[in-house]
Order: C-alpha cells, then structure tokens, then sequence
C-alpha cells in the first residue's frame, strides 16, 4: 500500500503511476488516482494491478492536469473492489488513506443522519465526507477540525476542487514524506517512489499538515502555527 501525490509541470497522471510502481513492493491489492482536470477533479481507480488500471485509462482517456494524488490500497475495511479503491469522495474534496479509522462507523452513522449516502465499504470513505462536512473556505481548517475526530492510523492525501492546484498532506502511525523538488513537489510513502525526481524530502510529524504547491511547501500544526523543518536529502543510490 502506498501514497504518492505530485503538484508541477509535468503529466500528473504518469508521474503518480511512475511513482507508486515503485511502491509496488509494499504489497496492494488496487490502485487510483485522482487529477484535477480543467478544474473538475477526475479519479480513475481499479481493482488489481498498476497495469490494470493503466489500461483503463488507456480506454477511459487518462486525466490530464499537473496536481493530483495517488493510492495502491491494502484493503482492510471493504473487500477488494472497483468501488472500495481510492481515491475517496465526492466533487469537491477527493482522498487517499493508508491505515484504519478507529470509528469509522460513529462518523458514519452521523454523517447518514446529516443526509450523506455511502458508496463503498471503506473505513477511508468516511473522512472524505467528514471533510466535505467541515468544509470551510481554508482547507487547513477543514483538515484540523476533522483530525480531531478521527482516530486511528493514517497518511492521508487530500485535494479539494476549489484548491486545484495544491495538494494537502497528513499523517499518523503511518508514513509519509514531501518530495521537494525544482518548481514541483511530491508527496510519497517512501522515498525511491519520488528519488527518480528529487532527493530532498521533508519528513513529517504525527499531525503536521503540509500544504503543497509546485513551487511552495508549507507545514502548520494542529494550532496552525506554521512549522520550520529541515530538508533531508536521500544519499543513497538506486
Ligand atoms: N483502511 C483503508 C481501506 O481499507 C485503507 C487501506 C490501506 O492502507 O491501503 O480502504
């Protein structure tokens, strides 16, 4: 299972696919991406290997923008499936989650007496509405005021269509870096997803919210304090 996200010039869609080829050794049992297409954020997501879903954008038409996010998914809430794949969401906000959700089904069950519906099984599901929910005008609000619900383990990837070019980041009990590179930034599980492009990363805290743009990164607390962190660099070779 695996994350990858990527804001810059080049095709968002191969960049996430390239890169979460090198997640494969984490084991997965699905993958999706999600990219924001002329403003309208596009997900295409499938049971099964990279090359599946690389073929069905072969015949979907694969999204063309320059932010978005990726997935391969460990299925732990929901059995391996078109629908249960990441991303996660709706029109406005799209996610990615490694992990578990403690109490998923509480939000759940709240959220359906908010009037929301459910699509699939996941566990991951239930963050991108809540999300939807606490939407407010700064996503890193929005982000604050929904990790403080939920519980449980993640790296989470997230997008929102009035954001359109940037991708928001935040992790707990599971990895999670910012790639930094030359007018593009990444997000990744792991470093050889992203060494290919860049081999400065920022490694961040249980928490820490990142705010990635192609030519910015900034990181805030739960407080939303920003928050200044040394750039680490891979020396290694692969
Ligand atoms: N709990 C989530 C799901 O089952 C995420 C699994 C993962 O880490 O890939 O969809």
């Amino acid at each position: 299972c695996g994350i990858v996200g990527y804001v810059g010039d080049r095709d968002c869609a191969d960049v996430l696919v390239d890169a979460l080829s090198k997640l494969e050794y984490r084991g997965y049992d699905s993958a999706g991406i999600a990219v924001v297409e002329k403003g309208v954020i596009k997900v295409e997501k499938c049971k099964g290997r990279l090359a599946n879903l690389v073929d069905k954008m072969a015949v979907d038409g694969k999204p063309q923008g320059h932010c978005g996010i990726g997935h391969t998914r460990w299925a732990t809430h929901g059995e391996p499936s078109d629908i249960n794949s990441h991303p996660h969401g709706n029109k406005r906000v799209s996610i990615v989650h490694n992990g578990i959700i403690e109490n998923y089904k509480q939000i759940k069950d709240f959220l359906i007496e908010e009037g929301y519906s459910f699509v699939s099984e996941t566990d991951t599901e239930t963050v991108a509405k809540l999300l939807d929910y606490y939407y407010v005008d700064d996503p890193v609000d929005t982000i604050i005021k929904v990790l403080s619900e939920i519980k449980g383990s993640y790296a989470l990837g997230i997008m929102f269509r009035d954001y359109p070019d940037t991708v928001f980041a935040v992790r707990k009990e599971c990895p999670l870096i910012v790639g930094v590179g030359e007018n593009e930034n990444f997000l990744a599980s792991d470093v050889p997803a992203i060494i290919k492009y860049t081999r400065d990363y920022y490694l961040l805290e249980a928490n820490e919210i990142a705010v990635v743009k192609k030519d910015s990164v900034q990181i805030y607390d739960m407080h939303k304090e920003p928050v200044h962190k040394e750039i680490n660099t891979a020396d290694w070779d692969v």
